[in-house]
């Protein structure tokens, strides 16, 4: 655990972005997200650490859950903007934007946030396989990237339903190619969506390992790991390296 709100991924995908904001002399990071968004818990965190203001523009219309009001605890201001407005996320920026403004995509999502995330691998040696869970693509974008370079193979998780349009684009940034791979048949009904077959695997995970796992993404990541072992996906002598992508705090919103 690197941090235990910027967690995960997160703070890694940050880290080359707060940079960048800080040369170009910003005072204000302004993002986007539904209301349970590790990306905006993590921004606001980050935000009051390091002196940035923050603003986030929030899907669908008001609510509060402890999710925002942690980010509302960091001083992060949440402007609450209709599902259609929030489509057009540059038009939502440009429309009140100052010149201290600093534009980061929903989801933390970037080539800056993927070059953090090629850091995960400097860390570790040793495994023939890396797998992450996927949202927007980008931490896997970094990992498999430095995977690359190590000959190590990736395998991603895609947890969104339909996405199959992002092996393009993630082709584009870091060339096509048999040493990685998204995989997208576990998505498991869509990006949220759960299951009483998804909840049990969560809790013999925890009950045998100690480890917990949210719902969302990293559940699903292990879960599919498991699935590919037993169909033979994975090879005797294969050393898998799992990334914990974090995500603990949306796992609460189970018991509330
Ligand atoms: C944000 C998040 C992801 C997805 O990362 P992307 O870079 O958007 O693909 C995976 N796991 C957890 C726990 C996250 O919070």
């Amino acid at each position: 655990t690197i941090h235990p709100f910027i967690s995960g991924n997160k703070w890694r995908k940050l880290k080359f972005v707060l940079m960048d904001a800080r040369l170009k002399e910003k005072s204000t990071l302004v993002s986007f997200g539904g209301a349970y968004s590790n990306h905006l818990v993590a921004m606001a965190c980050a935000g009051a650490m390091y002196g940035f203001r923050t603003i986030a523009f929030v899907r669908g219309e008001e609510v509060t859950n402890f999710m925002l009001g942690l980010c509302a605890t960091w001083g992060m201001e949440l402007r609450f903007v209709s599902r259609e407005a929030y489509k057009n996320k540059q038009e939502l920026f440009d429309k009140s934007a100052s010149p201290d403004w600093y534009f980061i995509d929903e989801g933390g999502k970037g080539e800056l946030a993927a070059k953090g995330c090629e850091e995960i691998l400097n860390e570790v040696t040793g495994f023939t396989h890396v797998v992450c869970a996927i949202g927007t693509g980008t931490t896997f974008e970094g990992l498999a990237k430095a995977a690359l370079n190590k000959g190590m193979q990736a395998d991603g998780i895609c947890v969104l339903k339909g996405a199959e349009a992002m092996d393009a684009e993630i082709g584009k940034a870091i060339g096509h190619n048999h040493l990685w791979m998204v995989h997208h048949q576990f998505h498991g009904g869509g990006y949220a969506k759960t299951s009483p077959e998804l909840f049990s695997f969560i809790d013999d995970f925890a009950q045998h390992t100690g480890v917990l796992l949210d719902q969302v993404y990293t559940g699903k990541m292990v879960k599919a790991v498991v699935e590919l072992v037993e169909q033979g996906y994975y090879k005797k002598g294969d050393r898998l390296l799992l990334i914990h992508t974090g995500g603990l705090l949306g796992l609460l919103s189970r018991y509330s």
